[in-house]
C-alpha cells in the first residue's frame, strides 16, 4: 500500500492531529474539547496503521459509543482504505462483546445462537421471579430492579460478588437472590442481557486465561473513542484486552463526560497516565466544526465546572451569527417558533439533515413532532425506536423463536398472537410444568403435548404452532432470511391479523412489518439481523437524509449539524432537578457538560429557547429560565424575548444562582408574576445552592402555595424542620421533604 503520509486525509490534519496519527506504538490519550477533531483523529490513525505497518484489519479492535458513529466510522475508513476496512473490529462495546461472547459462549453455560433479550422482557422475567420470591413489587418495582441489577453490571458484580449489607433496604435483603436466579433462567434460556454482554466476558477470560491469550495474539492494537464515558467494566474489559501489546490510543474529552447516571467514571480518563506510564497525551485546541461565537458560548459555560481539567477552545473561523436567545409562552409555542425558524432556513438554502432539536428530556420531543406533522417539516425522532413498536416486536418475538426455540420469553410473548385458543389457563400451566423440570416453555409445550393434560382442540393449536416453528427453524438454513421472515408472518397469521382489521393503524402496521423485512435485507442471515436489533434497541437509531432530527442531548454525542435548537431552558428541566437532587454539585456540573455537548453540536447557527410556563404531570407550573442562560455573555446572543412574557427582557440575567452571597431574585412563576403586574421579588426567598441541595434555605411559611413534583400543588399546614405538612388539592394531607417541593407564587 502507498504511504498513508502522502495520502490527503492525512496532509489535512494539523501538527499537533499529525503527531497523534503518526504515533502508533505504545499507549496514547488525545484528550481535548469538542469539534477538534478527535474522531477525525483516531480515524486517520486506523487508516494509517493499516497503510504503513504489517497490521491486518483483524489485529485491531476499535470502540465507538453508538452504532450510528461505528457505522459512519466504517464509511470514512472504506473510503481511505477500501473493502478490507469491513474486517476491522470496529462497534460499540456492546456489539464486539457480543462476538467475542459468541466465539466463547459454551463457557458459560450458552449455546452460541444465544438471543439478547429487551429491557422490558428484563422487567418482565425479573417481575415472574420476584413474584416467585414473595416480594412486593408495588413497593420494589422490577424496574428498579432491573435498574440495580444494571448497575452491578455495569460495575462488573456478579452475585457472588455483592455483600448483602449494603442492599438490604431493596426487597427485604431478597435482591441478590433475584439477581443470582436472574442470571440462572438467563442462561436456561439461552439468553442474555445487555449489561450480561461483558461481563460474560469478563468470566469468560478469568475462567481461560488461554482464551484471553488467543485474543492478545488476534488483537494487537485499540482505538477508543468517547474514553471519557467508559463505565467500570468497559474500563476493566479494554484493559485486560490491551494489556498485552498496550498499544492503545484512547480519544476523549472530560468536558463531556454526560454518563456518569448510567455507572461512567470520569476518572477513567484522568488516570490513563497512571495506568500507562508510558503514555504519551497528545492536546488538540483548535475547534473546526464551530464558529467563534458558538465557542464562546460553549466556553463560557463550561468555565463554571469546578471538577476539570480546565481548557479553552479556539478556532481560527469567523465569529458567525449571534445566538438566538428566544423566549416562549409555553411549550406549544416554542415548537411553533422553532418550526418556523427552521422553514426560514430551509428557505435560506439549510438541509433539514443539517438541523436538529436537541432536548434534555425525552418526553419534551412531543410538541415538536405534532407541530412538524401540522406542517409537513419531515423529522425523525432518533432513540424513539421503529423497533419498539408493537408489530415490530411481535414479528421479532416470532423470528427469535425460529432462531432460537428456547427463547421463553419471545415464545410468550406470540403464543396467542394473532388469537388460536392458547390463553392464560394453557400458558399457565405449560409455564409451571417448565418450571417444575427446570425446561424451557417450548420444551415443555412439547412434552406436554405427549401427555393428555389439555384438550383436544387446545391441543392440536399447539401442536400445529410447534410443528410449524420446528418447520422454520429448519429451513432457516436454507432459504433466504427475507423470505423466511415473510413465509412465519404470513403461515403464522399475523399478517391476516392486521389485514383483518382494515383500519389506517392497520395499514400503517403493515407498511411496518414490510419495512422490517427491508431492514433485514442489509443482513447476511437471521441470526446477524437479531443480533443487530438487540444492540440498535439500547440507543440509537439512523437518520435518513433529509429529515431534522429530534433527540436527547445525550444521543448527540460526537454529532454535528449546521444548526441546532435547544430548547427547554428552564431550572428544573434544564438542569434537571432530578440530577441535582440526587447527585448535588455533582449532578449539576453534569447538566453544565451536557448544556457543553448541546452548544458544540452547532456548526452555524444556534437557538436556545425558554418557556415561562410548563406542564409538569397535568400540571401547570411556571419555570425560570435555566441558569446556563445567565452563564452566556450579553454580546453574543441576540435576544427576542417577549415583551408580555418577561416585562423586562433582562430578567433572566439577573438571577443569581452563585452558591454563597448574594439572593435570588426570582422564583418560579416569575416570568407570569410580571406579566400580572406582580413584582416577582420574594417569591424564592434567599434561595441559594447551599451543601449541594436546592431550597436548603428557603423560608417556609404555613399557608404558602407549593408545588410538589409527586402530589401537585398544595398549601403548607406547619412544618417540622426540613419536613413539611402539606395539604394536597388532589392527594390530600402529606408530610413531604422541603427540598422536594417549590413556592409558588
Ligand atoms: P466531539 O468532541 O464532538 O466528538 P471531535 O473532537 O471528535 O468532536 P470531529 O468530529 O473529529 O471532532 O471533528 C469536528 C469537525 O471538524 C468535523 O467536521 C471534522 O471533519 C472537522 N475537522 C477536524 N479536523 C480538521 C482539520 N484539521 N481540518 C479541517 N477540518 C477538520
Ligand atoms: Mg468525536
Amino acid at each position: 500500500m502507498n504511504n498513508f503520509y502522502n495520502h490527503k486525509a492525512f496532509n489535512d490534519l494539523n501538527p499537533s492531529q499529525k503527531e497523534a496519527v503518526k504515533n502508533l506504538e505504545g499507549p496514547l490519550l488525545v484528550l481535548s474539547g469538542a469539534g477538534t477533531g478527535k474522531t477525525r483523529v483516531l480515524t486517520a490513525r486506523l487508516a494509517n496503521l493499516l497503510y504503513s505497518n504489517n497490521t491486518k484489519p483483524w489485529n485491531i479492535l476499535a470502540v465507538t459509543f453508538t452504532n450510528k458513529a461505528a457505522k459512519e466510522m466504517r464509511v470514512r475508513l472504506e473510503t481511505l482504505i477500501g473493502p478490507s476496512a469491513n474486517s476491522v473490529w470496529l462497534g460499540t462495546f456492546h456489539s464486539i462483546a457480543a462476538r467475542i461472547l459468541r466465539e466463547n459462549a459454551e463457557i458459560v453455560g450458552l449455546g452460541s445462537n444465544y438471543t439478547i433479550i429487551t429491557p422490558d422482557d428484563q422487567v418482565r422475567l425479573l417481575k415472574q421471579i420476584m413474584l416467585d420470591d414473595e416480594i412486593d413489587i408495588k413497593k420494589f418495582t422490577p424496574k428498579s430492579m432491573s435498574n440495580l441489577i444494571g448497575k452491578w453490571k455495569d460495575k462488573g458484580y456478579k452475585p457472588d460478588d455483592l455483600k448483602k449489607s449494603n442492599i438490604d433496604y431493596f426487597a427485604n435483603g431478597k435482591a441478590i437472590n433475584v439477581y443470582k436466579t436472574y442470571q440462572m433462567r438467563l442462561i436456561t434460556l439461552n439468553s442474555t442481557d445487555f449489561g450480561d454482554l461483558l461481563l460474560h466476558n469478563l468470566t469468560i477470560f478469568s475462567k481461560h486465561p488461554d482464551i484471553l491469550t488467543q485474543y492478545h495474539s488476534k488483537l494487537s492494537y485499540f482505538l477508543v473513542d468517547e474514553y471519557q464515558d467508559t463505565n467500570t467494566i468497559q474500563y476493566l474489559w479494554l484493559k485486560l484486552l490491551a494489556d498485552k501489546t498496550k498499544n492503545i490510543c484512547c480519544v476523549g474529552d472530560d468536558d463531556q463526560s454526560i454518563y456518569g447516571w448510567r455507572g461512567a467514571q470520569v476518572g477513567n480518563i484522568l488516570r490513563f497516565e497512571k495506568d500507562y506510564p508510558l503514555a504519551k497525551v497528545i492536546k488538540l485546541e483548535e475547534n473546526y466544526r464551530s464558529t467563534g461565537r458558538i465557542l464562546e458560548a460553549a466556553n463560557s459555560i463550561i468555565i463554571n465546572n469546578k471538577e476539570r481539567l480546565g481548557k479553552n477552545l479556539k478556532t481560527s473561523s469567523k465569529d458567525g451569527d449571534k445566538i438566538d436567545l428566544i423566549s416562549v409562552w409555553d411549550g406549544m409555542e416554542e415548537a411553533k417558533k422553532t418550526s418556523s425558524e427552521i422553514e426560514n432556513l430551509y428557505s435560506a438554502g439549510f438541509r433539514h439533515d443539517q438541523m436538529a432539536v436537541l432536548v434534555r428530556a425525552g418526553h419534551q420531543t412531543r410538541y415538536f413532532e405534532e407541530r412538524f406533522v401540522d406542517i409537513g417539516i419531515p423529522y425523525k425522532v432518533i432513540g424513539a425506536k421503529f423497533y419498539e413498536r408493537m408489530e415490530i416486536r411481535d414479528a421479532l418475538a416470532y423470528l427469535r423463536v425460529v432462531q432460537q426455540p428456547n427463547d421463553d420469553l419471545a415464545l410468550e410473548r406470540i403464543i396467542n398472537i394473532p388469537k388460536r385458543g392458547l390463553g392464560t389457563n394453557t400458558t399457565s400451566m405449560i409455564h409451571s410444568y417448565a418450571k417444575k423440570n427446570n425446561i424451557s416453555f417450548f420444551s415443555a409445550s412439547q412434552e406436554l403435548l405427549m401427555t393428555d393434560e389439555l384438550r383436544p382442540n387446545v391441543k392440536r393449536t399447539l401442536l400445529n404452532l410447534i410443528n410449524q416453528f420446528l418447520d422454520w427453524n429448519n429451513q432457516n438454513k436454507e432459504i433466504a432470511h427475507t423470505d423466511l421472515a415473510l413465509k412465519v408472518l404470513e403461515e403464522s397469521g399475523y399478517i391476516a391479523h392486521w389485514q383483518n382489521e382494515k383500519t389506517i393503524d392497520g395499514e400503517g402496521r403493515l407498511e411496518n412489518l414490510k419495512e422490517l423485512i427491508n431492514a433485514m435485507s442489509g443482513f447476511d442471515n437471521l441470526s446477524g439481523f437479531l443480533e443487530h436489533i438487540s444492540l440498535v434497541m439500547d440507543g440509537d437509531n439512523t437518520a435518513d437524509a433529509g429529515e431534522v432530527s429530534l433527540m436527547t442531548l445525550h444521543a448527540a454525542k460526537g454529532l454535528e449539524f449546521d444548526v441546532v435548537f435547544l430548547p427547554g431552558w428552564e431550572e428544573g428541566l434544564f438542569p434537571s432537578q432530578r440530577s441535582i437532587d440526587e447527585l448535588g454539585l455533582a449532578g449539576l456540573e453534569e447538566e453544565r457538560r451536557l448544556a457543553y455537548v448541546g452548544i458544540t453540536r452547532a456548526k452555524q447557527r444556534l437557538f436556545i429557547t425558554f418557556a415561562a410556563n410548563r406542564q409538569i404531570h397535568g400540571l401547570w407550573q411556571g419555570s425560570i429560565p435555566s441558569r446556563f442562560i445567565s452563564e452566556l455573555p450579553r454580546h453574543i446572543l441576540n435576544e427576542n424575548i417577549e415583551g408580555n412574557i418577561g416585562a423586562d427582557a433582562s430578567s433572566y440575567n439577573q438571577i443569581d444562582f452563585d452558591l454563597s452571597t448574594k439572593n435570588a431574585s426570582y422564583g418560579p412563576g416569575f416570568l407570569r408574576a410580571k406579566q400580572n403586574g406582580i413584582n416577582g421579588i420574594n417569591v424564592y426567598k434567599k434561595t441559594q445552592i447551599n451543601n449541594n441541595i436546592l431550597n436548603s434555605n428557603i423560608e417556609f411559611v404555613n399557608g404558602q402555595r407549593v408545588f410538589h413534583q409527586k402530589f401537585g400543588m398544595g398549601r403548607i399546614m406547619s412544618s417540622d424542620g426540613d419536613k413539611l405538612n402539606i395539604n394536597f388539592d388532589k392527594a390530600g394531607e402529606k408530610k413531604v421533604v422541603s427540598s422536594f417541593v417549590k413556592l409558588i407564587d
